[in-house]
C-alpha cells in the first residue's frame, strides 16, 4: 500500500500549486487580519528631524542601508545557490551519485545530504555574516572580536543543521511511509516542533549563547513584580541576561510557554535606563504576557501550517529530479528545501505584519498601564540610538522584515496619546 501511494502517477500541474500557493497567502493574511488586536489608535504623523539630529540621521541611514542589502545579498545567494543544486548541472551530478545507492538505505544517506546542505547554505551566507559583523563592530554597536562572534556562528550553525537534519528527515520517512498524503502527518509534525522548539528553547537552546540569571531584589524586579500585579498576569520566571557581551543595544523580552514562561531584561537595559523609560519597557512586555502573544503567534502558525506544508510537498514534487518517483528519497532534499525555503519566506512576510499590529499593541498598553507618553517617546529615541536603528526605514524593507512599527510610527503613537486619543 505504501508502494502504490508512493508511485501513483498523479502530479500537481503548475497551476494547481500556485492555487495552492495562493489559499495558503489568503488563509494567513485573512487569519493575522482577525487575529491581529485593534487598538483604535492611529499614530500621529512624525518628522523624524525633530527628534533626531542629522547627523545620527544620516549615520543610521548609512549603516542600517548596509546591513539591509547585505542581508538582501545573503537571501539572493543562498537562492540561487539551492537553484543551482534543483535545475543546473549540479542537480543532474548530485543525482546521479545519489541514484541507485541511496535508493537502498535512504536513511543514511538522507542524514549525510540534508547535514551537507545545511552546512553548505550556511556557509554560502558566512561571508555576508562576516561584513555584516564587521559593521556593526565598526560602529560600536557589535562589542565581540571576530573570533568570538565566530564561535558564535559555528554554535548557531551545529544548532541549525542538527535541528534542519532531523525536520528534513522527519520529512522524508513520512513521504517514504504516506506517500502524497505526508504533508498532513508533517502539518501536525511542523505545529508539534513550533510549540516545543517555543516552550524548550529559552530552557535549552538560549543558554548556549548567554547567561541567564534570575533577576536580582531591585527596582528592576519591583517594577516587574508591581506591574504584573497591576495587570493580574503571572510573568513566569523573571531573568536578566548578559547581554552587553555582545552588543551596547537596549531590549526586553518575554519568551517561553508554560513551565518556561519568563520575562527577560537585557543588563545594558537594567544598568542605564531611566526609572520611567524602564517601566515603560517592562510595561509593554507585561502586556504580551497578559495577552498571550506567543500563544497567538503559534495559534496562527498552526492555522497557516497546513496548507503551507501542502505547498512544499507539492512544490517538492514539482522541483525534485525524478518528480514524485523522488519523494522520500535524499536527491528530493534540495527541491524541499528550496520549497520549504519559499514557503518560509511568504509566511514570514505576512507573520511580521501580524506581528507589527501585536506590538503596537502592546504599546498602547504600556500606555495604559503607565499613561507616561514621553517615557515611550523618550525610551523610543534611546533605543534607536542605542541600537544605531533608522527611525523611517523605506517601506519596501518595513514590509518585508519589520517585526515591529518603525520608530516615528511608535513615537507617533505616544504622540496621539498625549493628545488625548485613546482606544476604542
Ligand atoms: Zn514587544
Amino acid at each position: 500500500m505504501e508502494r502504490a501511494a508512493r508511485n501513483r502517477p498523479a502530479k500537481p500541474g503548475g497551476l494547481g500549486i500556485l492555487a495552492v500557493a495562493g489559499a495558503a497567502v489568503t488563509l494567513a493574511i485573512v487569519a493575522a487580519w482577525l487575529m491581529a488586536p485593534k487598538t483604535g489608535i492611529s499614530p500621529a504623523a512624525v518628522d523624524v528631524s525633530d527628534w533626531f539630529d542629522a547627523e545620527f540621521l544620516s549615520s543610521s541611514t548609512s549603516f542600517r542601508d548596509g546591513q539591509r542589502w547585505l542581508y538582501v545579498c545573503q537571501l539572493l545567494a543562498q537562492t540561487l545557490f539551492l537553484l543551482a543544486l534543483v535545475v543546473g548541472p549540479l542537480s543532474r551530478r548530485l543525482r546521479g551519485l545519489l541514484t541507485g545507492r541511496a535508493a537502498t538505505r535512504p536513511a543514511l544517506y538522507g542524514v549525510a545530504v540534508a547535514a551537507s546542505l545545511l552546512l553548505a547554505l550556511q556557509t554560502v551566507g558566512l561571508p555576508f555574516a562576516i561584513a555584516s559583523h564587521e559593521r556593526a563592530a565598526e560602529v560600536g554597536l557589535s562589542t565581540q572580536g571576530f573570533g568570538a562572534w565566530f564561535v558564535d556562528w559555528l554554535l548557531a550553525t551545529v544548532i541549525f543543521v542538527a535541528i534542519g537534519s532531523a525536520i528534513l528527515m522527519g520529512a522524508l520517512w513520512l513521504a517514504r511511509r504516506f506517500g502524497a498524503r505526508w504533508w498532513i502527518p508533517g502539518a501536525a509534525g511542523v505545529i508539534a516542533t513550533a510549540v516545543l522548539i517555543t516552550w524548550a528553547g529559552p530552557a535549552v537552546l538560549s543558554p548556549i549563547f548567554n547567561d541567564y540569571e534570575e533577576l536580582e531584589e531591585g527596582p528592576a524586579r519591583t517594577d516587574v513584580l508591581r506591574l504584573a500585579e497591576a495587570t493580574g498576569v503571572d510573568v513566569g520566571g523573571i531573568y536578566r541576561v548578559d547581554a552587553s557581551r555582545r552588543t551596547t543595544g537596549i531590549n526586553a523580552f518575554v519568551d517561553g510557554i508554560g513551565t518556561t514562561k519568563r520575562v527577560v531584561l537585557y543588563d545594558t537595559l537594567i544598568a542605564g535606563l531611566p526609572a520611567n523609560q524602564r517601566r515603560s519597557v517592562i510595561a509593554h512586555e507585561l502586556a504580551h504576557a497578559e495577552r498571550n502573544d506567543l500563544w497567538r503567534g503559534l495559534l496562527w502558525v498552526a492555522i497557516v501550517c497546513p496548507l503551507a506544508v501542502l505547498f512544499v510537498a507539492l512544490m517538492g514534487d514539482r522541483l525534485a529530479p525524478g518528480r514524485a518517483s523522488s519523494r522520500g528519497l535524499p536527491e528530493a532534499l534540495p527541491a524541499l528545501v528550496l520549497a520549504i525555503a519559499i514557503a518560509i519566506t511568504a509566511i514570514q512576510t505576512v507573520g511580521n505584519g501580524l506581528s507589527r499590529s501585536v506590538e503596537r499593541n502592546a504599546d498602547v498598553r504600556a500606555l495604559e498601564l503607565t499613561d507616561s507618553p514621553g517615557a515611550l517617546i523618550g525610551l523610543q529615541r534611546r533605543l534607536a540610538e542605542t541600537n544605531l536603528a533608522q527611525p523611517d526605514p523605506p517601506g519596501w524593507s518595513q514590509f518585508l522584515f519589520g517585526t515591529h512599527p518603525t520608530t516615528d510610527q511608535r513615537i507617533g503613537l505616544a504622540l496621539s496619546w498625549q493628545r488625548g486619543e485613546r482606544p476604542r
